[in-house]
């Protein structure tokens, strides 16, 4: 006889556009898990999805924003924090979220990330640090370890990375944290207090890329860079940020919610400046 199997509805399928899928991504890439605890993290919010928008610049994180069943943008490359800075301002009802990759947020578009963070314009940005432009071939950017290989630093690479949340953090954000797509309940977490503090708010997650990163720096199988951050990783909520910069030759790779402080956001020092010019011009 026969067997009838139904296929079951996942809990989230209501926020990813089914009809898009299967994705693009390649076997052993993060993204997908880093998507899942962004749909687990708009669940959680207590936010309905129709306030929520997801916004993604360029290269292989940026499909998130076609993926997700949410009010999205998929803008140009490095300028997801400026077109999100543009519509919190104007509609600071919506949580808006972008989700890109680390050459799209902080090498081609690292002047809107550290400005955003001066401003402390109250938006969410994670961004998936893979250390390399995974979707054009693998080439190096501002996230390249240093000594790592990449298709353009065959050599090593001799440029020396940021340490992003010491640079995040310095320009004044108000939440900053870092974790990997091994850390999946801490990542939820910190992704639904992100939605919640009000001020610029950021988490890097560091994930896997196996044929354009790995494949060249020891981590070729899907498997392979999970395992480091199992081995290697160190939770330590109070790590002194200026060491945390990240070389993936065996040194512990800090993680935690660093940054967790008040300050006021842009979006309510625009709303202050207006009172008191109305109230100037009333006299
Ligand atoms: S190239 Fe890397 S980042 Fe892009 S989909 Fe493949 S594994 Fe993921």
């Amino acid at each position: 006889m026969t067997q009838v199997v139904k296929a079951r509805r996942h809990p989230r399928d209501s926020l990813l556009r089914s009809e898009r899928l299967p994705h693009i991504w390649c076997p052993g890439c993060g993204i997908g898990i880093i998507m899942a605890a962004y749909a687990d993290a708009i669940e959680a919010s207590g936010i309905p999805p129709e306030k929520h928008v997801c916004i993604s610049g360029i290269g292989c994180t940026g499909r998130v924003s076609g993926y997700m069943h949410l009010d999205s943008f998929h803008t140009t490359h490095g300028r997801a924090i400026a077109f999100a800075t543009g519509l919190s301002l104007v509609r600071p009802d919506l949580e808006v979220t972008v989700i890109s990759g680390d050459g799209d947020i902080c090498t081609i578009g690292g002047n809107h990330l550290i400005h955003a963070a001066r401003r402390n314009v109250d938006i969410n940005v994670i961004m998936v640090n893979n250390f390399n432009y995974g979707m054009t071939g693998g080439q190096h950017g501002g996230t390249t370890p240093l000594g790592a290989k990449t298709y353009t630093s065959p050599y090593g690479n001799f440029e020396a990375p940021f340490n992003i949340p010491y640079l995040v953090a310095a320009a004044g954000a108000s939440f900053v944290a870092r974790w990997t797509t091994l850390h999946v309940r801490q990542l939820i977490n910190a992704m639904k207090r992100m939605m919640s503090v009000e001020g610029f708010s950021f988490i890097e997650v560091i994930s896997p890329c196996p044929p354009t990163f790995g494949e060249f720096n020891n981590f070729p199988e899907a498997l392979d860079m999970m395992e480091y951050f199992r081995k290697y990783s160190v939770i330590d909520h109070n790590a002194d940020l200026s060491k945390i910069g990240i070389r993936l030759q065996g040194e512990p790779l800090v993680v935690g919610n660093f940054v967790d402080k008040r300050r006021p956001s842009y979006q309510e020092l625009v709303q202050e400046t207006i009172r008191k010019a109305a109230g100037r011009e009333s006299v």
